[in-house]
């Protein structure tokens, strides 16, 4: 099998040629699927490539948060605020689809030190362009009714959504197959064509595909198939359980979080860790998150992370202890050393792009993310500076595994 798309797009963005109109996407999940609707609207030429079945992974293990208020770092601020807009207005045809819903995000801090805390990310938030209300203990009390007595104060952040990722990557790829895109499931990459030191496609388990750029969104898997190029992407695998109960009467009504939940995201620490962050489902149940761990693609010893878990929710939520647990599910989050996504061409592999790193925001940050790499691939500007999120800055830190 081999792409027979004639390359028709000569441009350059930032020095990297773009030399093609074919673009072959590994991964299914929240990112390739973005990059894929966003490509065939640029009228690209698109297959996409993935080993299992389309949000097989990740993209069906996490929550559904959309979320601005967990965001402390400048350029994903910027790229989560795109993000949203797009999901907003551009995509808003497209919202009853993956069950995308506004509903606002609130911190809850339960000690004084804590709010502390709280009021220190507020600031800096507040001057990178986040919108958010401070809230006493009476107007949290009014929004989530159901908190624990245990509260000193809380934030609301207006912007937050949720939607439902696997069926964000339905919809995505349903729309790109729509505008010709192909896609090869159960079709595992395992080396790359090339054409001296230029990638020139994949070699797959169902035969090889040509194409004029390759995005690699193998998500935590992504450094693994960098190496198959002789690229270097530092992803790892960062573990992640969510727990689901049973459908209960609504008492759940934001994104819930607690304020330690910020400390979770931006840490580095290998060892486990966890929040409580909750979420109401439509169909009336309620998901309960989440852990980071740091241990491989290991299945081992989940018990600890579910305790964790349980734990954080029925003290932010004191009902929950009288609601059945029915399920819980791991993913592995695709982890960035610096908390920032990888998007753009390979530092070291021309013909190479990268769209991955998203840790645990890939679904908030996939139409953003997908929308900018379809700029660059077919030569316009991007909407937003990708220069912090380039793949280069590992390489120049010297830190090349
Ligand atoms: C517990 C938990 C909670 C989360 N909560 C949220 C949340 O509330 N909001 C949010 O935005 N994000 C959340 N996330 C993070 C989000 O799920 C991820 O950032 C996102 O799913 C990553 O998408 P992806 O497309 O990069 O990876 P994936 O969904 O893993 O997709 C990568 C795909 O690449 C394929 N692949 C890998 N190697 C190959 C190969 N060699 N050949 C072909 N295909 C290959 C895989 O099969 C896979 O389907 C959470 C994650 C977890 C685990």
């Amino acid at each position: 099998m081999t792409g027979q798309s004639e390359s028709r797009i000569q441009s350059r963005w930032k020095g990297n040629a773009v030399s093609s109109s074919d673009v072959l996407i590994i991964g299914a999940g929240a990112i390739g699927s973005a990059v894929a609707y966003y490509c065939t609207q640029q009228g690209l030429d698109v297959t996409v490539v993935e080993a299992g079945k389309p949000a097989g992974e990740t993209s069906s293990k996490g929550e559904g948060h959309v979320r601005i208020s967990d965001k402390t770092l400048a350029p994903e601020i910027e790229l989560a605020q795109y993000s949203l807009s797009l999901y907003r207005d551009e995509l808003s045809e497209q919202a009853d689809y993956w069950d995308y819903q506004l509903r606002g995000g609130v911190m809850v801090s339960s000690t004084d030190a804590s709010l502390e805390s709280l009021h220190s990310t507020i600031a800096k938030q507040r001057q990178l362009g986040i919108e958010v209300e401070m809230l006493d203990v009476q107007q949290l009390r009014e929004l989530e009714p159901a908190l624990t007595a245990e509260v000193a104060g809380g934030a609301l952040y207006p912007d937050d959504a949720r939607l439902a990722p696997p069926k964000m990557v339905t919809r995505l790829l349903e729309l790109a197959q729509q505008t010709g895109a192909r896609l090869h499931t159960q079709t595992r990459v395992t080396g790359f064509l090339r054409d001296g030191e230029r990638v020139t496609g994949v070699q797959t388990s169902r035969g090889d595909f040509s194409a004029g750029a390759v995005v690699n969104a193998g998500g935590p898997w992504s450094g693994q198939v960098a190496k198959l190029a002789g690229a270097y992407v530092p992803v790892e695998p960062r573990r992640g359980y969510v727990l689901v109960t049973e459908a209960t009467e609504p008492r759940v009504f934001h994104e819930v979080s607690a304020a330690e939940y910020l400390d979770t995201v931006s840490s580095s620490e290998a060892d486990l860790q966890g929040s409580a962050v909750i979420e109401a489902l439509p169909s009336r149940e309620i998901l309960l998150g989440s852990s980071r761990e740091r241990m491989g693609f290991s299945a081992e010893g989940g018990k600890a992370a579910v305790d964790l878990i349980t734990r954080n929710a029925q003290t932010l939520f004191p009902f929950l202890q009288d609601v059945q647990i029915v399920g819980s599910r791991f993913g592995f989050r695709p982890y960035s050393p610096d908390h920032l996504p990888i998007i753009g061409p390979d530092a070291a592999v021309e013909g190479l792009w990268n769209a991955t790193g998203h840790e645990g925001a890939g679904a908030g940050l996939a139409a953003g993310s997908g929308k900018l790499l379809a700029q660059v691939l077919s030569g316009s500007p991007p909407d937003l500076n990708l220069a912090p999120f380039s793949p280069a800055r590992f390489i120049s830190r010297g830190e090349r595994g």
